[in-house]
């Protein structure tokens, strides 16, 4: 996409991005642009709530530091700029055996975002986060320092730019140490089932036998079928690799805001229903290609824009584990009884690997992702109510995916956010930042 006709937006367009200034970097620029106002990177804008948004103040576009800076086939190190986002990396490294650590559900994310919220994917349980396999990035400062940071030099700066939403400065490039695979391909296992004590039966048992894990949650079942959907199990199969191609670009792009949303009720039922029952038998196995395995939305370029100009919320939470799992259920059972059931809902459990950042979202629980159409103050309520249960079970939601928490559950979900704040970049702040701590300030 050319620069000139991003809308600096985040994925679910609430709330509006409004910067003042949109500074595009340059891989030649040498020094932080010297502007007025508070500062933030912007990465490809695939974070749904305000993480990435700065308005009244200056978003750095990150979109043309894309340059893959060394790569070491036989050790399978890269080292890249900021903005090279993970679809570039895949097309570079598949063919020549190596694979992302890590990688969230859709490729489109620059290397800088995936630090910045320190992402999980569905080998959490097995592998924990991204910032586990990241040995270093550069850190430009606003005073003008070049800082390498990496778990032994300038280790406090490595734990809090790791997952530091962007305000510990401009990460200019970093160093990932990826996996090797021997094909494009992924051994897939699919299973249905039929309620919340079958997803954990299956999860049990798949975690221990497979790298990747996750499931697909039908949010509109109710009463003992509460909790059914698709348990989806993979790893990387044998084979051979691929011929060195360039990225992929999606298949097919929504072009224009769906009047009015083309996500309501009735569709999403629909949706719902059918992709549950579409598959026939209870277990199914087959081999893919990694694409539809870990990114099945990006065939459909800008999907965003089916839920209209008013825009989507994503929710997603991590409650911890405890007899009976009381805390999802409860979680589950207000989202189908609301009615306002969402399109898609992901359910994993997280594996007890310690996250490298200060304010890393993965806690050992278990984890529920799903989207909601932005029906304004009806959808703010039920996000209240599920905030409390989160709170309750002493859980956590995730920034990257947040537009709604209020400053209170910001700073009892993150209790190092404090040692994290000493840290932060003077010139830097987002709009996520000054709803959860400026304001608060403001009120005292
Ligand atoms: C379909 C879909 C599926 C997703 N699935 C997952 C998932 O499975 N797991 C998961 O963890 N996340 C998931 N996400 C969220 C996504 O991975 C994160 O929000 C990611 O951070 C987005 O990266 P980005 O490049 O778009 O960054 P942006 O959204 O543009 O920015 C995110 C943050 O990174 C900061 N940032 C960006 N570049 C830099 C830089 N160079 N230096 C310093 N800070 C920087 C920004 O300031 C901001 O705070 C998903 C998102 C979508 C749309």
């Amino acid at each position: 996409m050319g620069a000139e006709m991003k809308d600096f937006a985040s994925w679910g367009r609430v709330p509006a991005s409004d910067p003042n200034r949109v500074v595009h970097l340059m891989p030649d620029g040498e020094t932080l642009p010297s502007v007025e106002g508070p500062l933030l990177a912007y990465g490809q804008g695939r974070s749904y709530g305000d993480v990435c948004l700065n308005n009244d103040g200056t978003l750095l576009d990150t979109e043309a530091l894309n340059r893959v800076l060394a790569f070491d086939a036989e050790t399978g190190v890269v080292r890249c700029e900021a903005g090279v986002t993970l679809a570039n990396l895949l097309a570079l490294v598949v063919p020549r055996g190596w694979f992302l650590p890590v990688t969230p559900g859709t490729k489109f994310v620059s290397v800088g975002g995936a630090i910045a919220n320190d992402v999980h994917g569905k080998n959490h349980h097995r592998d924990g986060t991204f910032g586990r396999f990241v040995r270093r990035f550069e850190l430009w400062r606003s005073d003008g320092s070049k800082r390498v940071c990496s778990p032994d030099e300038n280790t406090d700066l490595f734990r809090a730019t790791m997952a530091g939403l962007g305000l510990t400065g401009l990460i200019r490039w970093a160093e990932i140490q990826l996996i090797p695979v021997q094909s494009d391909q992924i051994n897939l296992r699919r299973e249905r089932f039929d309620s919340l004590d079958a997803f954990f039966a299956i999860n049990a048992e798949a975690n221990a036998r497979s790298r990747y894990t996750v499931a697909w949650i039908d949010t509109t079942a109710t009463g003992s079928k509460l909790g059914r959907g698709l348990y989806i199990e993979g790893d990387h199969a044998p084979g051979s690799l691929p011929k060195p191609e360039n990225a992929s670009t999606p298949r097919i792009r929504i072009p224009l805001d769906a009047p009015g949303g083309l996500l309501n009720k009735a569709t999403v039922r629909a949706f719902n229903a059918v992709y549950y029952r579409q598959q026939l038998r209870p277990v199914v196995r087959k081999q893919t290609h990694y694409e539809p395995f870990f990114y099945p939305l990006d065939a459909l370029g800008d999907w965003n824009r089916l839920y209209g100009t008013r825009g989507f919320f994503q929710y997603q939470c991590v409650v911890p584990h405890t007899d009976g799992h009381a805390a999802i259920r409860a979680i589950l059972d207000r989202i189908a009884r609301s009615g306002e059931a969402s399109f898609l809902a992901v359910l994993k459990t997280f594996g007890d690997l310690a996250s490298p950042g200060l304010l890393s979202f993965p806690q050992p629980g278990v984890t529920l992702a799903l989207d909601f159409p932005n029906r304004g103050a009806r959808t703010r309520v039920l996000f209240a109510e599920l905030d409390a249960l989160v709170r309750e079970a002493g859980g956590r939601l995730y920034p990257a995916k947040d537009a709604c928490m209020s400053g209170e559950d910001f700073r009892r979900f993150y209790p190092e956010w404090e040692t994290f704040a000493e840290h932060i970049d003077p010139a830097f702040s987002s709009s996520f930042w000054r709803r959860v701590v400026w304001e608060r300030r403001k009120k005292r």
